[in-house]
C-alpha cells in the first residue's frame, strides 16, 4: 500500500472524524475533506507538470500545509523533501540544490518574508527548481505562484488522469527525503520508501493503541521523522486526529491545545516535556484527557518520566528509540510492559525489526554488556540520496544499518541506549557515558536540566563538565553539586567542571548538539 492509498481507505472508514486540527490557524479538516484536498493538491501537482519520482520541497513551520503536502506528494509519486525550518541561504541553497527540487512549497506566515527572501536570493543557483509556491501574502513574482492558485490548477487534471498517478506509485519507492537532525554535524538526507515509513507509522500507532477516538497534540516539528511519522502517519493509519498547537514548540500553547482539544496524547522530547512541568501556572490545565503519549529523540530521564506519567496524566506515556535513517523507530515500550521497563529502557524491538548489539570487532555480545546497536528490517532507509560513499558506510553488505549509539540488551530483550559513541568520554581509561551522570544529577532539587559532556585534559585525556540549568529562584554552587555527587556516584564521575548556563546549543528537533557544547566548554574554561 502507498501512503496516498492507505489515507483514502482510512478516509472512507471514518470520512466524519477530524484529520488535522491547526489551532493556531483556526483551521479544521474531516477525513473527508482532507482526502480530498490531498487529492486537489496531488492534480495541481501533476497539471504543473511535478513527474513521478520528481522533488518538491516544503520549507515551512508546523502547520496545516505542511500536512496537505506530505499527502499530496505521497498521492502523485513525488517525493518530498522535507526542508529543515531552522536552515539559512547556505543550508538551504545545498539541501535544495542535492536533492534536486523542482518545486518548493514555501510558507511565509510565520515570520513574514523571511524564508521567501532567502529563496529569492539562492534561486539564481538553482537550475533545476521551476517553481516556488508561496503560502503568505506575498505578490509571486516570476516562476512563483500563490498556495491557492497553485491548487486551482488542479481544475486542468482529471479524476482519471490522477488514479492512473495512484497506480503507478509503488508501495517500496522512493517518496520522502528527510534530513537527519545534525546533531554531530552536518545533516544527511536519508531517502525513505512509503514501505518504510507507513509501516514504521502504522506500528508506532499500535504501540499507542490508537483508534479513530484519538486525538493526538504534535509539537514536534513535521520536517523531522519525530513529526512525520510517529506523529502523521501513526495517526492517520488509524483514524485519529493530528492537533497542531502552534507553528513551532511553546510549551504554554502545546497545553492550551491539549485542553481546548481534549487531545488523549502529548509529544516531545525530553526538553519539551520539561518546559511543560516547568510552567509556573502548570497545575491550572486541564489535562484529564490525555491517556498516553511518545518521549523519544534523546536520552529520557527517569525522573521526567515519572513525572509525565504521574503530573501530566500520561499513565501510558511510551518511549520510542530509533533513527531517521530507520523510519525512524527500532523499540518502544509499551503499556503492558513492567513498571520499571517503561522509565528505565526504551523498550523492546518493533515487529518484524532485528537488532543486535554488535563490539568493535563486529561480534555480537552477550545480554547486559554494551556495544553498537545495528538495526535490520523494512525499516532501513534505501541509502542516504545520491551519496553511496556514505550509504555503504552506514548500512553494511548484511543490510544492517550501524547506528552510532551505545546500547545494552537486557535478559528480557529490553533496550537501554547509554549514548551516542561520539559522546562517550573517556577519562584515564574509563568509559564513562555522560547519560547516567545526567540521571543521577536531575535528582537534585536545584536542577532543571543538566547536560553532561567531555572536555580534553592533559592528565586524564578527558575531564567532564556540566553544563547546568537551575530551576527558577534556586541557589547552588558547582562545589554543592560535586558535594551532592560524592559518594553517590563513582569518584570518577563526578563532574571535574560545573557551569551554569541558561539552555545550550539545540537542533530545531530539540537535539542537543553536544559537539557545540564541547567546543564552547573549551573555550570557556580556557
Ligand atoms: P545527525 O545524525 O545529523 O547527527 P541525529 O542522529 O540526532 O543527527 P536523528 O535521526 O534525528 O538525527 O536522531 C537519531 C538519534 O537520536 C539516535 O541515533 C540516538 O542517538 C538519538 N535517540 C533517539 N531516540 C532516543 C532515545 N529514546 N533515547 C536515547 N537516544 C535517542
Ligand atoms: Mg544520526
Amino acid at each position: 500500500e502507498t501512503i496516498g492509498d492507505n489515507l483514502d481507505r482510512i478516509a472512507a472508514r471514518f470520512p466524519d472524524r477530524d484529520a488535522v486540527v491547526a489551532v493556531h490557524q483556526n483551521r479544521r479538516l474531516s477525513y473527508r475533506e482532507f482526502a480530498a484536498e490531498t487529492d486537489r493538491l496531488a492534480k495541481a501537482l501533476i497539471a504543473s507538470g511535478v513527474q513521478h519520482g520528481e522533488r518538491v520541497g516544503i520549507w515551512s513551520p508546523n502547520s496545516l500545509e505542511w500536512v496537505l503536502a506530505q499527502y499530496g506528494t505521497s498521492k502523485c509519486g513525488a517525493v518530498l523533501v522535507n526542508v529543515n525550518p531552522a536552515y539559512r541561504l547556505h543550508e538551504v541553497e545545498y539541501a535544495l540544490q542535492q536533492s534536486g527540487v523542482s518545486t518548493l512549497i514555501v510558507l511565509d506566515r510565520y515570520k513574514t518574508s523571511e524564508y521567501l527572501t532567502m529563496v529569492r536570493e539562492v534561486r539564481g543557483a538553482l537550475p533545476l527548481l521551476r517553481e516556488v509556491v508561496i503560502v503568505g501574502d506575498e505578490p509571486p513574482g516570476d516562476g512563483e505562484r500563490e498556495w491557492d492558485a497553485y491548487l486551482a490548477r488542479a481544475a486542468e487534471c482529471d479524476d482519471a488522469t490522477l488514479a492512473a498517478r495512484k497506480a503507478r506509485c509503488q508501495f517500496d519507492e522512493a517518496i520522502n527525503i528527510q534530513y537527519t537532525s545534525g546533531t554531530t554535524g552536518f545533516p544527511k538526507g536519508a531517502t525513505l520508501s512509503h514501505h518504510n515509513i507507513l509501516n514504521n507509522g502504522f506500528f508506532i500507532g499500535e504501540g499507542c493503541r490508537y483508534t479513530d477516538a484519538d486525538r493526538v497534540c504534535v509539537p514536534v516539528p513535521f520536517y523531522h521523522c519525530f513529526g512525520m511519522v510517529l506523529g502523521n502517519l501513526a495517526i492517520t493509519t488509524h483514524g485519529a486526529t493530528i492537533v497542531i498547537p502552534n507553528w513551532t514548540f511553546d510549551p504554554a500553547l502545546t497545553l492550551e491545545a491539549v485542553q481546548a482539544e481534549r487531545c488523549t496524547s502529548l509529544y516531545g522530547v525530553p526538553t519539551m516535556f520539561i518546559a511543560e512541568l516547568a510552567l509556573p501556572n502548570f497545575a491550572s490545565y486541564d489535562l484529564s484527557t490525555l491517556r498516553t503519549g511518545i518521549m523519544a529523540g534523546s536520552p529520557c530521564p527517569v525522573e521526567v518520566m515519572k513525572r509525565v506519567q504521574n503530573e501530566m496524566h500520561m499513565p501510558e506515556v511510551t518511549i520510542c528509540y530509533g533513527m531517521t535513517e530507520t523510519s525512524p523507530v527500532s523499540t518502544q515500550t509499551l503499556t503492558d510492559d513492567p513498571v520499571e521497563k517503561r522509565t528505565g529502557t526504551v523498550g523492546r524491538v518493533h515487529p518484524h525489526i532485528e537488532v543486535k548489539i554488535v563490539d568493535a570487532e563486529g561480534e555480537i555480545v552477550p545480554r547486559n554488556t554494551p556495544g553498537e546497536l545495528c538495526t535490520r528490517g523494512y525499516s532501513v532507509m534505501l541509502g542516504y540520496w545520491e551519496n553511496p560513499e556514505a550509504t555503504a558506510g552506514a548500512i553494511d553488505s548484511a543490510r544492517y544499518m550501524h547506528t552510532g549509539d551505545i546500547a545494552t540488551m537486557d535478559d528480557d530483550g529490553y533496550v537501554n541506549i547509554s549514548g551516542r559513541i561520539k559522546d562517550m568520554v573517556i577519562r584515564g581509561g574509563e568509559n564513562i557515558y555522560p547519560r547516567e551522570i545526567e540521571e543521577f544529577l536531575y535528582t537534585h532539587q536545584a536542577i532543571k536540566d543538566v547536560q553532561v559532556v567531555g572536555v580534553p585534559d592533559e592528565k586524564y585525556g578527558e575531564e567532564l563538565c556540566a553544563w547546568v540549568v537551575l530551576n527558577d529562584g534556586a541557589n547552588a554552587t558547582a562545589d554543592e553539586i560535586r558535594e551532592f555527587c560524592r559518594g553517590q556516584i563513582a569518584h570518577y564521575k563526578i563532574p571535574r567542571y560545573v557551569m551554569f548556563v541558561d539552555g545550550w546549543p539545540m537542533t530545531v528537533s530539540g537535539k542537543v548538539q553536544k559537539y557545540k557544547m564541547r567546543e564552547e566548554s573549551i573555550r570557556t574554561l580556557g
